[in-house]
């Protein structure tokens, strides 16, 4: 009998998931700083909340969701992405009678049946924010350089912002309708899947990634030039908000979301280098989704990054996480009765904080030096009979070669000060 992981998972494995572990702390640490407080909702929902949060008519809701009936006979599905349960929450309990805004980040598992390939995975990792219960354009801003500041925390270069506005309920149906009629007028130049979604969702042809299709869009008429007065405004803020702190975007007005409760802003940050999955995040507003799901107009921003296409970004591009991959002190053991001591001493220095290990294969000193090496430990340590009669040992730094005898007493308060731990 033979088990492999089921197509499109991924074991994040040591030493790969100090890089994650890397990622999140400073996610944790920055989003903190923005004044976002961690939500965790549950990992499945009613399907329903996805076919009404997400839309029946998204490439998710049509074909990519794991649905399942539960034992009691509920239709139950694995979370494809954050918001709708996110908001979900936010009105289940109530959130609206607090203060606003609400400022929320998440991380976690996705799942969404697709085709593996490089950077799309079936359970795949978001971190994510939502900022709801406000429409200012300065909060567009903030998420949007939220998003670029982690990235550029982790050393990534030369992204690429896509910024669009997609309008409201009063102007994008007007714009929609435009966008109809020249799409059929030009019927014959597109691909069969686009001739479909002129009628059941015309947006979506706008991000078609076939040649035909796309020379027929390039001519087909801009949303940036039928915003009404409101929309444009908001628009123009979220540049000049974006401008004050000197983030380059590019209004890209193709940028669009199909659904009708994403409003105003809409974006993409890519990674050139990635090939064909090359979002590291998107997002926008969502200022109809609560009315949606809650029947309550209550507006909403947020974004959701791909933790695994981030880490292909930071490889493509050639970074090093400084992911901490050493030991402070090794303790090599000579004899039984030393074991029992070096025991209770590892325990002391463990708790203290420090990052100590031994030997537990009953190896000789040599392999246990050698193991020492191969787990980097800064400073090694001998305990055998002759130390624990003199009751002291020779600390070994193992860079420099300098040693230094102390009393076994003082063991922990001396590695105390030799360690200076780097605090990420
Ligand atoms: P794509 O165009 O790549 O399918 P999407 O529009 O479906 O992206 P979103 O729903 O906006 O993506 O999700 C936000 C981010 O989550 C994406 O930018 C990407 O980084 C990541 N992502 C989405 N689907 C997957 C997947 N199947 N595997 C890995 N990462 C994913
Ligand atoms: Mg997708």
């Amino acid at each position: 009998m033979k088990f492999n992981a089921p197509r499109g998972t991924n074991d994040i494995l040591p030493p790969e998931s100090t890089k994650w572990q890397y990622i999140e702390k400073i996610t944790h640490n920055l989003f903190t700083n923005y004044n976002y407080q961690e939500i965790r909702t549950p990992i499945f929902e009613y399907t329903e909340l996805f076919q009404r949060g997400i839309g029946e008519v998204t490439d998710i809701v049509e074909k990519e969701m794991y649905t399942f009936e539960d034992k009691g006979g509920r239709s139950i599905t694995l979370r494809p992405e954050g918001t709708a349960s996110v908001i979900r929450s936010f009105l289940e309990n109530k959130i609206y009678g607090q203060a606003q805004p609400t400022k929320y980040y998440y991380i976690g598992p996705m799942f969404r049946y697709e085709r593996p390939q490089s950077g799309r995975f079936r359970q795949f990792h978001q971190l994510g924010v939502e900022a709801v219960a406000s429409n200012d354009p300065a909060l567009d801003a903030e998420i949007i350089s939220l998003g670029i500041r982690l990235l550029e925390k982790l050393g990534l270069e030369d992204l690429d912002v896509h910024l669009n506005s997609v309008g409201c309920k009063s102007c994008r149906p007007k714009y929609v309708e435009k966008l109809k009629k020249y799409l059929n007028e030009n019927r014959d130049d597109l691909c069969d899947n686009c001739k479909d979604r002129i009628e059941k969702n015309p947006l979506r042809v706008l991000d078609c990634k076939n040649e035909g299709c796309k020379m027929v869009i390039e001519d087909a008429p801009k949303i940036t030039e039928h915003l009404c007065e409101d929309c444009r405004i908001h628009f123009d803020e979220v540049q000049n908000y974006l401008d004050l702190i000197n983030i380059d975007y590019t209004v890209n007005p193709l940028l669009v979301r199909g659904l009708d409760y994403y409003t105003n802003t809409a974006f993409e940050i890519k990674d050139n280098s990635l090939g064909a999955q090359d979002t590291v995040f998107g997002g926008g507003r969502y200022n109809g989704l609560a009315e949606e799901i809650g029947n309550r107009d209550i507006p909403g921003i947020g974004f959701a990054l791909g933790i695994e296409r981030l880490l292909l970004s930071l490889e493509e591009q050639g970074i090093e996480l400084p992911v901490e991959d050493s030991l402070d002190l090794y303790i090599t053991v000579i004899g039984d009765k030393a074991k029992a001591e070096a025991f209770k001493l590892l325990d002391m220095l463990r708790n203290e904080g420090l990052k100590t290990e031994i030997d537990y294969l009953e190896r000789s000193v040599g392999s246990q030096m050698k193991s020492a090496d191969r787990m980097n430990a800064e400073y090694t340590i001998i305990i055998g009979e002759d130390e624990l009669n003199k009751n002291s040992a020779t600390i070994r730094n193992m860079k420099s070669g300098n040693e230094k005898e102390v009393k076994l007493d003082d063991l922990t308060s001396e590695m105390k000060q030799l360690v200076d731990k780097e605090v990420f």
